[in-house]
Order: structure tokens, then sequence, then C-alpha cells
């Protein structure tokens, strides 16, 4: 199965947060304990509010590392 990162956004306090749990089939349910890339343990909301929540500024800059890590350099970069 192709996941292109192996991570997942998940809301919850308030904050859209970023997780490497393995996010159950049909999604997070909610209240469902999740652990976060800014190493939280948040109870997952699925409402449709909490997806308009600010992304969590310390789980965007991980999820962007772990995006970018598994990527071969470029041709030709050092
Ligand atoms: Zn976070």
């Amino acid at each position: 199965m192709y996941r292109p990162h192996p991570f997942s956004w998940v809301p919850g306090a308030e904050q859209r947060h970023a997780t490497i749990d393995d996010r159950p089939p049909g999604g997070w349910r909610d209240g469902e304990t999740v652990t976060t890339l800014c190493d939280l343990s948040i109870q997952a909301e699925t409402s449709e509010l909490a997806w308009l929540w600010d992304t969590c500024p310390d789980c965007n800059a991980a999820a962007h590392v772990l995006a970018q890590c598994p990527m071969p350099p470029p041709a030709g970069a050092r």
C-alpha cells in the first residue's frame, strides 16, 4: 500500500497535530488517545470544526523533517 508519508494528521487539544501512530482503518475516532510528533498524548477529535484548528508548529516542523528525510538527494546535491 502506498503511504506518501510515515505520519498522519489528527486534530486534538485544539490544534492539528501529526502522529506516527498507525491510523486506524476509517480514521481516528473521537476520544482516541494519540501520541503526537510534539510528544503529547491527545484525544482525537473528529468534528468538522476540529480540522479548522491551527496546525501545531512543533508537529509541522517534525512532519516536514519526516517527509523530506526519506527522499533521495537531488542529482548534483552534495
Ligand atoms: Zn503537535
